[in-house]
């Protein structure tokens, strides 16, 4: 009797290791047909944005290479789902699609079309679980209902049972007798016209080779001082994980796998369960990734500054830590979290811009974009999300440049100007003696601007901003 293939359909998961789904299709021996299918109309307004398009690129032809050095390929089709897996499954006479569960709202919508139409005709359609350690709705408050806490929320994560142990990249793949017809993965246009992305390979290896590498050289060298080394802005004491999380070349068993148990293990764990908790508030409060969480901040009065947003995405703020930042993130396509902290709080409350517009310009730019991570960040900082920092907690770049990047190696990386400031003056070049700046070679308003906005008076309008919000919130009530 012919067997007939069951198809794959790939998402974020772009690997071949510790997937349940490509796994439970190989079982038995049945002929498997990879498909990846490029939709970005019903991802919304969240479509990829520039930088992930980027990565995706290079992860869909690392992930090409390995299905072909086992004898399979991958198949590239667009459109949107349900349509481009129905055409395949016509196509191939597959008589089942298996495939990773994702989180996001627009994904999900995505999903149920696909079962719809695929159960229709007859296929067996199968979700797996396998881009989180604990799914979403596994993890519930006594009394019912959401965490918006972290620390309980990850406490009662750990109260269940351990992640199950991780799958090997099956040994035994078989593709169909007759492939049907891909597209070529160039006609998906990912890569940005004119190439702009000209630090991004020399920063990434896109792919699953490129996650396991790095896993493994930040096991062997960053776990140990990763409690301390998180926040240090001039060393590499964090592991660089997350665009190989987002896109799935990494499960996050496997992580789990790697680190429990051995000395930094649990803190870092305790930064994945961050992820969880973000995949959670997304889940369970959908429309976070444009409105607050907390209602009140919905009338908080933003102010409209155009010359000023564009002075931060070009990292031209005048403030050094902000501007290594936003550079950082424009050159490598990621930031530093504690470089994002202290960028995202100064666009929120220096600027008063929404977070909103810093939200977006992050989706664009960084490589591990995320739809779950990146909201819960930019409301964690405007306070107005779960488990949220105080608005009236605002960050002095300043200082805080001084505490994590003492000897201003950060800065200097990423804002070559302040080169041959002295250590006590590289965070606050504005107060700097004259003389010392033209012993560095600095003219301020020349070489590096002058601040955008006065600290001191920036602090004063976000305090004000704040009891504004609360009063019209009050009034509306
Ligand atoms: C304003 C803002 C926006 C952010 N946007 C994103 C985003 O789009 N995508 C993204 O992956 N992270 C985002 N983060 C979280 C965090 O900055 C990055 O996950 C981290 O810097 C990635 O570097 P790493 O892999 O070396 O982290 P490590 O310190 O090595 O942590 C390991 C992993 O834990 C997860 N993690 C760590 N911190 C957080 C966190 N605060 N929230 C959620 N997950 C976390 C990530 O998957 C990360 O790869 C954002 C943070 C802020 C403040």
């Amino acid at each position: 009797m012919k067997e007939r293939p069951v198809l794959v359909w790939f998402r974020q998961d772009l690997r071949l290791r510790d997937h349940p789904a490509l796994s439970a299709a190989a079982a038995g021996g049945r002929p498997v047909i990879p498909a990846y299918v490029h939709s970005p109309e019903e991802e919304g307004e969240w479509a990829l944005g520039g930088a992930s398009r980027w990565w995706l690129h290079h992860s869909l032809a690392g992930l090409d290479l390995e299905l072909r050095s086992r004898g399979l390929r991958l198949l590239i089709r667009r459109g949107t789902a349900a349509e481009c897996l129905r055409e395949l499954a016509a196509e191939s006479g597959a008589e089942a699609l298996f495939f990773s569960r994702r989180w996001e709202p627009a994904a999900g919508l995505q999903e149920e079309a696909v079962s719809e139409k695929l159960k229709a005709l007859g296929l067996a359609v199968q979700a797996f679980d396998g881009t989180l350690l604990f799914a979403p709705s596994s993890v519930q408050r006594a009394a019912g209902g959401p965490y918006q806490v972290f620390t309980p929320f990850w406490r009662a994560c750990l109260q269940l049972a351990d992640p199950d142990p991780v799958l090997p990249a099956p040994e035994m793949l078989r593709g169909p007798r007759r492939w049907p017809g891909s597209l070529p993965l160039e006609a998906l246009q990912l890569l940005p016209q004119p190439d702009w992305t000209g630090g991004l390979p020399a920063a990434w290896q896109p792919g699953e080779a490129g996650a396991q590498r790095r896993l493994m050289a930040f096991v062997t060298e960053g776990l140990v001082g990763y409690e301390v080394g998180r926040d240090a802005l001039g060393q590499e004491g964090i592991s660089r994980l997350s665009p190989h999380l987002h896109f799935g070349e990494l499960s996050p068993r496997q992580v789990w796998q790697a680190v429990d148990g051995l000395p930094g293990g649990k803190a870092y764990l305790r930064q994945l369960g961050w992820r969880e908790f973000a995949h959670h508030l997304l889940h369970h409060f959908p429309h976070t990734p444009t409105r607050p969480l907390r209602p009140e901040y919905a009338v908080f009065p933003w102010l409209e500054d155009a010359p000023a947003l564009r002075a931060w995405q070009q990292g031209q703020t005048g403030y050094p830590l902000v501007d290594a930042g936003m550079r950082q993130l424009w050159q490598s396509g990621w930031m530093h979290n504690r470089a994002r902290l202290v960028a995202a709080s100064f666009l929120v409350k220096h600027l008063l811009t929404p977070w909103q517009e810093g939200a977006r310009w992050f989706w664009d730019t960084l490589v591990d974009a995320d739809l779950a991570n990146n909201t819960l960040g930019w409301q964690w900082t405007a306070g107005c999300g779960a488990d949220a920092a105080p608005y009236f907690r605002i960050f002095n770049p300043a200082r805080q440049g001084a505490r994590f990047d003492p000897q201003g190696k950060y800065v200097r990386r990423w804002v070559p100007e302040l080169e041959r400031l002295p250590d006590a003056w590289v965070h606050r070049p504005s107060e700097a003696p004259d003389v010392v700046l033209a012993a560095a070679g600095m003219v301020l308003g020349r070489t590096y601007p002058f601040p955008v906005v006065d600290h001191a008076m920036a602090r004063q309008r976000a305090l004000a901003a704040l009891a504004e919000m609360r009063k019209r919130f009050r009034a509306g009530c």
